[in-house]
């Protein structure tokens, strides 16, 4: 049997070009009007790439379809939550049968017990949960456990990690605020900031001197354990196993944000990847199967800290909706299904070395890192990027381009080129060689100058 590499060699037809986003186009005049930029997250606006947002009318499998009819193979899966695709039929079927027992209780339901334990049973680096509604709640609660427990109030969180919109977090944070020329929201007052302490990804020196500095009131170092929102900054085990020491030595929790990699790249995430046990972590995303879940989790002496047993107050109205739950639990019983990790991974790592390839031939200043099923093309010949700060504006022009290029032809990217790609269980061989084509010809016209 051939590799899928060799089949993506093999010569292709020119790829169909789309014309036409009239609807599109109208809706987003539309809703201007309505929301400022015309979105409801600025990461769904389209300004560091060309032309308008595109309306999703639906999605089916690795699939979406515009306002306009016009079909492309998806590579944002909602910003990594679906990673079944779209509308699984497990998903679906789940969310109907949750439908139909009502919507919301403000009481507790079976599901959120099924789905912790679930969730606990496959990873051995968390004791206790509580489920939340985004991945923005589950950090600003973990950060407020990790003050109420440690008795301290600094945070430590690195250059290019994005925590969600927590106040005392936007600082620094990623795609979202790089992608405006931002380094920090507006809105935010000093001392909320002043409590942040912000340093680069990879530098043990630094961090060194800030815990011998401020070590006393350190109630936290936070860390995307694979930072993925500002590219793909890979960390080596090395650096991580560090941060979990210096943290040990002066009494700090460390917590990871897993709101992306948990149950990504493997049912234990990133802390099982590198076998290093945080003392919290959060999730989100795919554990909502594309509802709007999150949670946080850890040692069970830390998390005996929240209401109602603890001082450390955390409630919600909507928390454990039993419709994401439901969501949840049919996801991520099929991500639990033997070899479905280890599947996804070879079919990225097939799908990247296939681009690679045409990028070798053609020389272009292109890299793409990938880990498990989350990839980033880097248009820059850095072979190794690690912080935030070795990324360049500059590196960026031409992504707009590119994505443009993407869009006419069928295949979607988030439009930044901060942002990694994801790919699900929906994506077949084949799809993923007609999108590698598609790629192939876009990055041609991203160089053509
Ligand atoms: N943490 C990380 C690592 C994220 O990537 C995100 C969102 O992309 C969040 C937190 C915030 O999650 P949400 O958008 O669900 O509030």
């Amino acid at each position: 049997m051939s590799s899928i590499s060799e089949m993506f060699k093999r010569k292709k037809k020119a790829t169909p070009v789309f014309e036409n986003f009239h609807h599109s186009n109208e809706l987003f005049e539309e809703s201007q009007k309505l929301f400022p930029g015309g979105v409801n997250s600025p990461v769904r606006a389209f300004n560091s790439v060309e032309g308008n947002p595109v309306f999703i009318d639906k999605g089916d499998g690795c699939r979406i379809t515009d306002a306009d009819g016009n079909a492309y193979i998806d590579f944002c899966c909602s910003w990594g939550p679906l990673i079944l695709g779209h509308n699984h039929i497990a998903v679906r079927e789940g969310v109907i049968e949750a439908v139909e027992k009502g919507l919301s209780f403000g009481a507790p339901t079976r599901l959120e017990n099924e789905l912790a334990t679930l969730m606990l049973r496959h990873n051995s680096y968390l004791d206790k949960l509580r489920f939340v509604n985004s991945g923005t709640e589950a950090v600003m609660s973990a950060i407020r456990l990790a003050r109420g427990f440690t008795g301290k109030n600094k945070i430590i969180k690195f250059e290019g990690c994005y925590h969600g919109h927590v106040d005392s977090l936007l600082v620094k944070a990623g795609s979202g605020l790089v992608t405006l020329g931002e380094s920090s929201s507006a809105g935010i007052p000093e001392g909320f900031v002043k409590e942040t302490l912000v340093l680069p990804l990879n530098d043990m020196v630094a961090l060194e001197k800030c815990f011998a500095e401020h070590g006393d009131d350190i109630a936290a170092i936070i860390v995307e354990p694979l930072p993925a929102n500002n590219g793909l900054l890979i960390q080596d085990k090395d650096y991580l196993q560090y941060l979990r020491d210096i943290t040990l030595k002066y009494k700090s929790l460390l917590i990871f944000d897993e709101v992306i990699s948990g149950y990504r790249i493997g049912a234990e995430g990133a802390a099982g990847f590198y076998e290093i046990q945080p003392d919290l972590i959060t999730y989100g995303k795919i554990i909502g199967g594309g509802m709007p879940v999150g949670a946080y989790g850890g040692r069970s002496d830390i998390m005996a800290q929240i209401s109602p047993m603890g001082a450390v107050y955390q409630a919600g109205t909507l928390s454990g909706n039993p419709v994401a739950m439901a969501a949840g639990l049919a996801q991520l019983k099929e991500c639990l299904k033997p070899g479905f990790y280890d599947k996804l991974e070879m079919k990225t790592a097939d799908f990247v070395q296939s681009i690679y390839d045409f990028v070798v031939e053609r020389n272009f200043p292109v890299r793409i890192f990938h880990l498990a099923s989350i990839f980033w093309i880097s248009f820059s010949a850095n072979d190794r990027i690690t912080r935030a700060d070795e990324i360049s504006a500059k590196d960026m022009e031409r992504f707009g381009k590119f994505h443009r290029e993407l869009l006419k032809r069928g295949v979607y990217f988030g439009p930044s080129g901060y942002e990694v790609g994801f790919i699900s269980e929906a994506h077949t061989v084949k799809d993923l060689k007609i999108a590698r084509d598609v790629i192939c010809e876009a990055l041609d016209k991203a160089f053509e100058d």
